[in-house]
């Protein structure tokens, strides 16, 4: 396809460092001419960071660590690089709004991703949203800045992505008007998913976080481990389609082929299906509404087997919690979701066992849920005094 005379799309990537980050500048890389490199941001790693500086030639870096910032600032003069480098949180929030910005990449892992990205929905770019925990957080308020400043919202998570393709092109969130009975998400099932409760108690992080089917980062990979990653997603769900919560299934399918299936009132089921590679939903988003090549490599059926089962809440409570955090409403996810982010570092830290990370979200839910949640100063205070209760609760451990 040619790109000439066609103006470039303008992009900020956040979290450009990490395994979204990386896919996400390898879909920009095969398509000269298509995208300009605003701003590219990263926490800690300066090496990399400065690797796709000399790639990309982004106006701005941005390192929100500052010591990192200022080996990156050390590094790019002595390569004698133009580009400008940033610090701190709210450069990230100043590269992401920028009024030369089209499209954010929105690729930070967890809460830290929240305010740079809702002040991108606010600001009305068009949002790529992988940092699904924006929307754990913060669902009403990041989908009514959305609606209020006309941005468009167009999911990476390859669960969503999946039911974004296989929905009718203006489908408005009306479930009977569409047609639409159920989104179904698929779910791997994880490393542990035939272990016994005894086994996967014990697990410890190198084996979470080798995951049989996707690279991804440490975090999401404990996640899917737990399958508070399904949960979390049941949650974005609920948001980015406006389900009810009974309108989202979870089904494992080990083989991560069919990456998230529409049900409608006829009994079609759409699905959409292709090699595990997240190069596909990122060129989705990135070429919208047109298909762009991603590098993936052909979906190949023949032989394969596809199978399905139902996810097992006894063995993975965290599925569980998410969905009670989603029926409660109110602070509930920010909570659940700041919980399992204490958790989650304390066991890769070797701190606690795997078990412990349902036990302290439990607990913190316990603790904290019912809270208010209008506002996003309501939300940060929840995120802060669940990130405080859960840590005390996993020091007594
Ligand atoms: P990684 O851990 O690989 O990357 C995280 C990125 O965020 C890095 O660039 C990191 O910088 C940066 N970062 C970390 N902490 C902060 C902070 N406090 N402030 C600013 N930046 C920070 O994660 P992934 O790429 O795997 O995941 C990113 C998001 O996408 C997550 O929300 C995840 O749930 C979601 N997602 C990921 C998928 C995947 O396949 N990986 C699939 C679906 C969703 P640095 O590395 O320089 O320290
Ligand atoms: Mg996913």
């Amino acid at each position: 396809m040619t790109t000439v005379g066609m103006k470039p799309r303008v992009l900020t990537v956040l979290g450009a460092t990490g395994t979204i980050g990386v896919n996400t500048l390898d879909v920009v890389a095969r398509h000269p001419g298509r995208f300009e490199v605003f701003a590219l941001t990263g926490a800690t790693q300066v090496e990399r960071m400065l690797g796709q500086c000399r790639i990309h030639h982004p106006r701005f870096a941005v390192m929100s660590e500052p010591a990192a910032a200022a080996a990156l600032r050390a590094r790019v003069a002595e390569e004698g690089l133009t580009v400008e480098v940033l610090e701190g949180a709210a450069a990230l929030i100043e590269v992401a709004t920028a009024p030369e910005v089209d499209t954010l990449m929105a690729a930070i892992v967890g809460a830290a991703g929240l305010p740079a990205t809702l002040a991108a929905a606010q600001a009305g770019k068009r949002i790529l949203l992988a940092n699904k925990e924006t929307l754990v957080v913060s669902g009403q308020l990041f989908m009514d800045a959305i609606a209020a400043s006309g941005a468009e919202l167009l999911p990476i998570d390859s669960e969503h992505n999946a039911i974004f393709q296989a929905l009718p092109r203006d489908f408005n969130g009306d479930f009977l008007q569409a047609g639409v009975k159920a989104l179904w998400l698929t779910a791997s099932g994880g490393p542990f998913r035939t272990l016994s409760a005894a086994a996967i108690a014990a697990a410890t992080p190198a084996q979470a976080v080798a995951h049989p089917n996707w690279v991804m980062g440490k975090k999401i990979s404990v996640d899917s481990a737990s399958l508070m990653n399904k949960g979390l997603e049941v949650i974005e769900a609920r948001w980015l389609f406006n389900a009810r919560p009974e309108q989202i299934k979870v089904v494992v399918h080990p083989q991560s082929i069919v990456h998230s299936m529409v049900e409608y009132a006829d009994g079609s089921v759409i699905a959409q299906m292709g090699t595990p590679d997240m190069r596909t939903p990122i060129a989705y988003a990135l070429g919208f509404p047109e298909r762009i090549e991603a590098g993936v490599s052909a979906l190949d059926l023949m032989g394969r087997q596809l199978t399905f089962e139902a996810p097992d809440t006894a063995r993975f409570p965290c599925l569980q919690l998410a969905f009670d955090a989603l029926a409660a409403g109110g602070n509930a996810a920010a909570v659940l979701n700041a919980a399992n982010e204490v958790a989650v570092a304390r066991f890769l830290d070797g701190a606690v066992a795997f078990s412990a990370i349902a036990a302290s979200i439990a607990h913190t839910l316990d603790t904290l849920a019912g809270g208010a949640a209008d506002t996003l100063d309501d939300l940060l205070e929840a995120d802060r005094q669940a990130r405080s209760v859960a840590a005390t609760y996993l020091e007594a451990r």
